[in-house]
């Protein structure tokens, strides 16, 4: 499915994380595949797991950092040729006292925090993209958002009101990009395990509720997001572009 392409992949801190899971499909299906890692204390493990699908680039990105985002693309452009097919976006961050208590006591730098890192960080990479992309004919972006953007999740918080601006900010990628067929779209995943999870206060409550109240009554896990996220990755969803998929065992169509 992705014979001959040749994809970026920011967000992989370790086997658990979303953009593993989506590394792996996109490596499984042929993609060549470059990665970043955020600060020293997970460049082993994320170097490790690059290694074992042959990454040809493993380099260190702070997405709050111009000077890194063009560094990191212009070391991609190098490595495959000028162009690019696939841009993964899986990177979100919000401090720990955030996401419990109330959203009303967030101070103003940990909210740009958060909207820098979890969402402006998008639109940086999707217009540094777009060159390689354009000499490629064309490329797919794909970014991690959640209900809780849309809708007020206790706990979510900050990070909610991120995700708010990440989703909007997909829409108008994709209208400014799809004339040079860039396609930009999200994945809208229920509870998954991983370390940024741990990070939200009563995160095991939230999968509970996905449990008794979604329509499918059971859990999700990083592959079910990964297998989504590879469908508008690839050429089958050529013509889906600032959409946002839904893996949360239906919990998002429900009112109560
Ligand atoms: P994760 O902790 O494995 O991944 C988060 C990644 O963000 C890490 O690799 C971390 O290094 C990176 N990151 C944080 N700050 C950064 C910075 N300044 N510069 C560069 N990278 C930075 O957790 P995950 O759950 O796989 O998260 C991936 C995405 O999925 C996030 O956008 C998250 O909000 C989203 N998501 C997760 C869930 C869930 O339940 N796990 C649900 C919906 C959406």
């Amino acid at each position: 499915m992705f014979e001959g392409k040749r994809g970026l992949v920011l967000g992989v801190a370790n086997r658990r994380s979303i953009a593993w899971a989506i590394a792996r499909r996109l490596a499984a299906g042929g993609a060549r595949l470059a990665f970043t890692y955020q600060g020293d204390r997970i460049e082993a493990s994320v170097r490790e797991l690059a290694g074992s699908v042959s990454s040809p680039l493993v380099t260190a990105c702070d997405v709050r950092s111009d000077d890194d985002v063009a560094r990191v693309f212009a070391e991609t452009a190098e490595t495959f040729g000028g162009e690019l097919d696939v841009l993964v976006h899986s990177v979100a961050f919000a401090a720990a006292e955030d996401l419990e208590g109330r959203f009303t006591d967030t101070p103003r730098d940990r909210f740009w925090t958060a909207l820098d890192v979890s969402a402006y960080s998008l639109v940086a990479c999707a217009r540094a993209a777009e060159p390689l992309m354009e000499a490629a004919g064309g490329g797919a972006i794909v970014t991690m958002t959640y209900l809780g953007g849309e809708r007020a999740v206790p706990h979510y918080n900050v990070m909610g009101v991120a995700k708010a601006a990440l989703d909007s900010s997909v829409k108008y990628l994709a209208w400014d990009l799809g004339r040079k067929n860039v396609r930009v779209n999200a994945v809208s995943a229920g509870p998954v395990r991983t370390l940024a999870a741990r990070s939200i206060a009563g995160f095991p409550t939230m999968e509970a509720i996905v449990e008794e109240r979604a329509p499918l009554h059971r859990p999700i896990d990083a592959d079910d997001v990964a297998a989504a996220a590879a469908y508008l990755l690839s050429d089958d969803a050529r013509n889906v572009t600032g959409t946002t998929l839904y893996v949360d065992s239906g919990y998002h169509a429900m009112g109560m």
